[in-house]
């Protein structure tokens, strides 16, 4: 069985207690300070900081330049995209190796769809990663999210797994849209072994097949 999200489950996390996460998170707090001094700085200036789609990237420039950054301090997105995430108003395609949701997916299920994207294109559909590969602190936070948002663990499993089961963990399994290639890459997938999973989610697809093969039919959901 395996795990997925919702279409929805994008947004910020903050680090779990994993070695690197705490080894980042102290260069988060510096930042934070940084943030801190900057709006002291905008503040004083006189500047108007209610201007809330600017103000953070204000801040990060502010904090970039206002206070010495060590050169080796990562920006704000990389500890969350390090772990899988593709941040708000990010869109990465097929070809985006050099995010880690698309980079560490496994290479034929990456080259499967990376074929996949061209031919759609070719037909007027441009193919979108909203999830592939993610870190077990990652899946585990979707997880514990699922629960809030559908009440109880059970009810989450049917479109979240754990870590230990999910294929995105293990770089198998990718998230695509929007609507328009999802509903392409059902009818036409399986030219690339690419099968969708679970009938609930019309977003995930797995190589399930060998190239021209027979998709497996839908399993439920994934807490099958
Ligand atoms: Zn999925």
């Amino acid at each position: 069985m395996d795990t997925t999200d919702t279409p929805t489950e994008t947004g910020t996390s903050t680090a779990t207690g994993t070695a690197t996460g705490t080894a980042t998170r102290s260069g988060r707090q510096r930042r934070l300070a940084a943030g801190a001094a900057a709006t002291a700085v905008l503040a004083m200036a006189g500047a108007c900081a209610a201007d809330p789609p600017g103000t953070e990237a204000v801040l990060r420039t502010l904090a970039a330049t206002v206070t010495a950054q060590p050169a080796t301090t990562p920006p704000v997105t990389t500890e969350a995209e390090a772990d899988g995430e593709i941040p708000d108003g990010r869109t990465l395609t097929p070809s985006d190796t050099g995010s880690p949701a698309v980079g560490n997916l496994d290479g034929p299920l990456r080259e499967a769809l990376q074929q996949a994207a061209v031919d759609a294109r070719a037909k007027g559909i441009e193919m979108t990663v909203t999830s592939g590969w993610r870190s077990k602190a990652y899946q585990q936070r979707l997880l514990d999210r699922g629960v809030v948002t559908y009440g109880s663990l059970e009810q989450a499993r049917k479109f979240v797994n754990t870590p230990e089961k999910s294929a995105h963990v293990s770089g198998k399994a990718v998230d695509v849209g929007p609507t328009s290639a999802d509903y392409w890459l059902i009818q036409n997938g399986a030219r690339y072994g690419l099968c969708q999973v679970y009938a609930n989610e019309i977003w995930h697809f797995e190589l399930l097949t060998t190239p021209g093969g027979t998709c497996p039919a839908p399993l439920p959901d994934a807490a099958g």
